[in-house]
């Protein structure tokens, strides 16, 4: 069997012992399968990325003894193939221009008329103030893209499914029903402002691109993974095997966030901690080498 999983950080901040965990059960996995492991640079939001935390992501890879096959792809530099997928679904009419901010999306779906605002795996789910009746058509325009979830499920008559190999959601079946995705989810946006296209959208392509067989992050994106897997049919592409895992608690049960420059491996490494301290600290087995 063919292996092929990715790591894929956001230079947004620096890594923590959560992201360590994930590299390294990926590249663990990679290597227990004969498979290969990737290194993906998640850089399409290009206002928050920066060079100094690509930089340092190697660096602190490299020092938890993690090797990764090449290409390194960047997102940032495949913004064409992401204009051209947007492009294939707006004229399919599946998309519309939306430039409501969050604020605005937060009023709307809190109006009396919209009952209580539900909140889906994208944030507050859109309450489809700006979907329009009949499905836009000319040039495809350089704005905030959404998807027509309603439309979009009609357009499919498969069930969708995935397999869920992680033990975090024993008695999941990965069985996803796409009805209730209109309500549950909603019209997520596919390009956001300033953004060649949403995360949702460019993850869907870079995995597809890069033969990724199995999918292993954190257990935060298990919900997400219902929209990935529809724009994987709706788009002809092959959907990986996924596996969320659990998510790295700091002493007081708080999930490790970006921010949390406490738990940097950078800060680890300094204070003079081994490799195989970081691997005790996530409960990962030890590297032999
Ligand atoms: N870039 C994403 C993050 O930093 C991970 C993407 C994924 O694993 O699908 O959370
Ligand atoms: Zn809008």
């Amino acid at each position: 069997m063919t292996f092929k999983t990715r790591f894929a950080p956001s230079p947004t901040g620096p890594l923590h012992l959560g992201h360590a965990y994930s590299a390294c059960l990926a590249h663990d996995m990679a290597l227990a399968q004969d498979g290969q492991f990737y290194l993906r640079i998640d850089d399409i939001d290009q206002s928050r990325s920066k060079p100094r935390w690509e930089q340092q992501i190697y660096e602190d890879l490299a020092w938890l003894g993690i090797s990764w096959s090449q290409p390194v792809l960047r997102q940032s530099e495949r913004l064409p193939r992401y204009r051209d997928t947007l492009q294939i679904l707006w004229d399919r009419g599946l998309l519309y221009p939306c430039t409501c901010s969050r604020a605005d999306v937060r009023a709307a779906a809190s109006a009396p008329q919209e009952g209580i605002a539900l909140h889906g795996p994208d944030g507050l789910v859109y309450p489809g103030t700006c979907r329009p009746e009949t499905p836009h058509t000319g040039p495809l325009p350089n704005l905030p893209l959404r998807l027509d979830m309603a439309r979009a499920i009609k357009l499919l008559n498969t069930p969708l499914e995935f397999l869920e190999t992680g033990s975090t959601h024993t008695g999941e079946t990965g069985q996803i029903q796409p009805q209730n995705m209109v309500k549950t989810v909603g019209d997520v946006a596919l390009a956001r402002p300033g953004m060649g296209a949403s995360y949702h959208l460019s993850i869907v392509l870079d995995d597809a691109d890069q033969g990724i067989t199995h999918v292993i992050r954190g257990q935060d994106l298990f919900e997400a993974t219902q929209i990935h897997v529809l724009l994987q049919r709706l788009l002809n592409l092959p959907t990986p095997t996924y596996h969320h895992h659990g998510l790295i608690r700091d002493d007081a049960g708080k999930r490790l966030a970006k921010r949390d420059d406490a738990r940097a491996i950078s800060k680890y490494r300094n204070e003079g901690a081994t490799e195989n301290d970081i691997r005790q600290k996530v409960g990962l087995s030890l590297s032999l080498d």
